[in-house]
């Protein structure tokens, strides 16, 4: 049987699309569950549309993502180069031939003049104008150094079938397809041509790719029965969108790989749900490693209808990945948003009540404003209704709060616990009172990832005291007898 053989081929653009990304995904799981090959192949034809760095941030992702690639520019290979712009000469040889067989052009036109051709219903479509040419009016044309494209000759009857793996058989009016320029007025390739003649002499068994390419695929098997070339088998993939009307975007943040990344949330999440976007694994399963995927993936399981991306699911998936690890991978991940805590604050101890409360690592930033952001607090939160606090109360308890805390001998969790609970008994409250009172005071916050003695750890004696005075000023400042 001939070797499965697929590829990835994003465009250096800077960032990596989720839709990329799922593309990149599915074809490295088709390929090794079948015990293929999967390719990166450069196409960096656009020369306008070149970003710095951009191939850099391909790289990083793949490597980020799992996605080992076996074959590649920085991963050598028999089918090399695997960037594009190194490839123009073959591309070019290429065209050469279809010329000579009657399945290309060259094409002459000025932009002024296509921009007046449309067709009956007002869409641009090429006249073939320069394929009446007379061969001595093209050498002529080549001599004087007239810049000229190279165009696909489609043929203006008949029709077109394939087949598409996900979308099943497609037929198409020979007349809806365009005489697609395949060499531009640079030289370089457009995307149209350089796929067919990269894909067959890499040998790609198998095309993933997004279904924007499904109505120009017939196109392309044209040039391949032109070269009598196999067809390789597609899988069209459908989009994924935000919701039923819209698609991804930069602007909302959920268009790309690293907007992910920057939210906090782990390569891995993002790939195991990205690989549900669009394939159905045929159980209620969610959770799925890279090389669990790879096991169960089958392209039967690709839908034909859009996906949608919800990013609460991701945050749930994201949470379980998060209480699953280890806690110091957790603290070696959460370091990052660490960085504006004060050193004296005990890190493991944060991450241990951390851990089971954040969704995402972002979360941790907002979790710790009561460290972090802490500017006093609002009066009201100590009258509560729950623990039947009042402000008379925290008056009374306040200074024997503060009081205990500047003498007590460990400043640990449950020396702090045992010693607050006894002043419960002295004073004649209740425990949940008390820590209702020092919790208010030290955080500010109803709600916070830690208990009072926890905040007091976490704070530090100093700080806890310094609270807890400013806490008392402020009860004193607003008692109305
Ligand atoms: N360079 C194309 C893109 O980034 C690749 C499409 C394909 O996979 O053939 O959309």
């Amino acid at each position: 049987m001939k070797e499965i053989r697929t590829r990835f081929a994003p465009s250096p653009t800077g960032f990596m699309h989720i839709g990329n990304l799922r593309t990149a995904l599915y074809a490295y799981l088709f390929a090794k569950k079948n015990g293929g090959k999967f390719v990166l192949r450069i196409e960096d034809t656009d020369r306008e549309r070149l970003v710095e760095n951009a191939v850099e941030t391909i790289y990083n992702t793949l490597k980020l993502a799992g996605l080992q690639h076996d074959e590649g520019p920085d991963a050598g290979g028999l089918f090399g180069p695997y960037v594009q712009s190194e490839r123009r000469e073959i591309y070019y040889k290429y065209a050469q031939q279809l010329i000579e067989s009657g399945n290309a052009y060259y094409c002459f036109c000025s932009k002024e003049r296509l921009e007046t051709l449309t067709d009956e219903s007002g869409n641009r479509r090429y006249d073939k104008h320069c394929l009446h040419l007379s061969r001595e009016e093209i050498n002529r044309n080549l001599a004087a150094g007239i810049p000229y494209v190279i165009r696909q000759n489609v043929p203006i009857e008949g029709s077109s079938t394939f087949n598409d793996l996900v979308f099943g058989e497609i037929t198409v009016d020979n007349r809806e397809l365009h005489d697609n320029v395949l060499i531009k007025s640079d030289g370089y390739p457009t995307y149209n041509f350089a796929n067919i003649v990269d894909d067959h002499l890499m040998q790609i068994s198998h095309v993933l790719r997004g279904m924007e390419y499904l109505s120009s695929t017939p196109n392309y098997n044209l040039l391949y029965n032109a070269f009598g070339w196999d067809i390789p088998e597609y899988i069209h993939l459908p989009h994924i969108m935000r919701d039923k009307q819209h698609k991804l975007s930069k602007r909302y943040g959920d268009a790309n790989f690293e907007d992910f990344l920057e939210k906090g949330f782990l390569p891995e999440a993002i790939i195991n749900y990205v690989a549900l976007l669009g394939w159905n694994p045929k159980n209620d399963r969610e959770k799925f490693t890279l090389s669990e995927l790879v096991d169960a993936f089958d392209i039967a399981g690709i839908s034909k209808s859009a996906a949608v991306f919800d990013e609460i699911k991701l945050r749930w998936l994201n949470s379980q990945y998060i209480q699953e690890m280890s806690l110091e991978e957790f603290e070696k991940r959460a370091d990052a948003y660490y960085e504006n805590l004060p050193s004296e604050v005990d890190r493991s101890l944060l991450s241990r009540l951390l851990q089971p409360r954040i969704a995402v690592f972002s979360d941790i930033l907002e979790k710790l404003t009561f460290i972090t952001g802490f500017d006093g607090y609002d009066i009201a939160l100590l009258e509560d209704k729950n623990s039947k606090t009042t402000l008379g109360m925290a008056i009374t308890v306040l200074p024997e709060v503060i009081k205990l805390s500047e003498n007590v001998l460990v400043w640990e969790n449950e020396a702090l616990f045992e010693a607050y609970n006894s002043l419960t008994e002295t004073l004649g409250i209740k425990r949940k009172q008390l820590l209702w009172i020092v919790r208010i005071s030290l955080t500010g916050q109803a709600s916070t990832p830690c208990g009072a003695t926890e905040a007091c750890v976490l704070l530090g004696r100093k700080e806890s005291v310094r609270r807890l005075q400013y806490s008392l000023q402020k009860c004193l400042e607003n008692y109305v007898k």
